[in-house]
């Protein structure tokens, strides 16, 4: 059993404030007194009491006011009170707890049993603030979770190297727009993209240079193409961007101006001013074509470009 607790007693006949006044030091609480509403109110807005013992005939206002007056306000509505009063009739009593009471006991009450429902009514409270407090934990441990959540999402569709969509996330961009395009959209193209002697660039100057590079290539191609185009990294040294209504000779212009872009662009790494060239496959995709063979298409014209002596776009379908 908790002592020490506060306990307010609302009454105003003197010798029940007297006589459950000692009550509750009896068995280890504190207590306060009230003699009316008004004064149990303004008591209330000086301090806070555990649980109230609340009168119900009273001068002025009565108990069923005080306490409805309580559970309005925020800051008291918390504090249990049980009402400890002569009216014993059924309705009296269904009063007492719409009014918000949590316990209701009627005059000439027993020491024992008040004691056990002051108790028990502590414990309620007790149990509350402990309950209360645990949300608060799971709310910020959620949040913390979302938070968490949100990025690992982020992570798991990103390349950590270029920032740029990965090829998971492309992979279902295509097939979103694939839908898209076959409910009746207008149509869209896609480019792939490959360094060319990357490996011997890297041999040459470095893997951080590599590094350096494909970073500033992803910056480069994403700055020179539309908001509603998407460019991902595909794989080691190599990018797809997804080009939406956008036709095969549209694409292949855009990216022809990107590869001069390219091919003429100095990166600079550590003092040193290098460049290099890629070579870009063109596909425009058509309605009943799976998104691997589209992207396979696109493959082949890279291939082609490569074969034909690197540093060009070359387009298919
Ligand atoms: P090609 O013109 O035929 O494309 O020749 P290539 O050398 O570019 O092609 P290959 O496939 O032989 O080599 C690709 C190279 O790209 C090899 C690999 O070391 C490099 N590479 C792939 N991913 C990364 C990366 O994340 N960072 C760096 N620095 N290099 C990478
Ligand atoms: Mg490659
Ligand atoms: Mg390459």
């Amino acid at each position: 059993m908790e002592k020490g607790k506060l306990v307010l007693i609302v009454d105003d006949n003197p010798e029940n404030l007297r006589v459950l006044g000692e009550l509750i030091e009896s068995i280890g609480h504190e207590s306060a007194f009230a003699i009316n509403g008004r004064q149990a109110i303004s008591f209330l807005e000086k301090e806070m009491p555990d649980i109230i013992l609340l009168d119900v005939i009273m001068p002025e206002m009565d108990g069923y006011h005080v306490c409805r007056t309580l559970k309005k306000n925020e800051k008291t509505a918390g504090i249990p009170i049980i009402f400890i009063t002569a009216r014993t009739e059924p309705t009296d009593i269904v009063n007492g707890f719409e009014a918000g009471g949590g316990d209701y006991i009627t005059k000439p009450f027993n020491m024992s049993e008040l004691t056990i429902r002051l108790e028990n009514q502590l414990k309620i409270k007790s149990y509350q603030e402990k309950l209360e407090v645990t949300n608060r934990m799971l709310d910020e441990k959620n949040k913390a979770l979302g938070i968490a959540l949100k990025k690992l999402e982020k992570a798991a569709l990103t390349d950590p190297l270029t920032g740029l969509w990965n090829r998971r996330a492309i992979y279902k961009r295509l097939n979103d727009e694939k839908e898209r395009v076959e409910r009746g959209g207008r149509t869209f193209s896609v480019v792939i993209g490959d360094v060319d002697h990357f490996k011997q660039f890297n041999d040459t100057w470095g893997h951080d240079c590599g590094d350096f590079v494909l970073e500033s290539i992803a910056r480069i191609l994403e700055d020179n193409l539309r908001k509603q185009d998407t460019v991902s990294r595909w794989g080691g040294e190599e990018f797809l961007m997804l080009l939406p209504e956008t036709h095969v000779d549209g694409a292949f212009q855009k990216t022809d101006a990107i590869r001069r872009l390219l091919a003429d662009h100095m990166f600079s790494f550590k003092e040193k001013s290098l460049s290099l060239s890629m070579s870009f496959g063109v596909v425009e995709f058509r309605a009943g074509l799976a998104v691997d063979e589209c992207i396979k298409l696109a493959d082949r014209a890279l291939y082609s470009g490569k074969q034909m002596g690197r540093n060009r776009v070359e387009k298919t379908g």
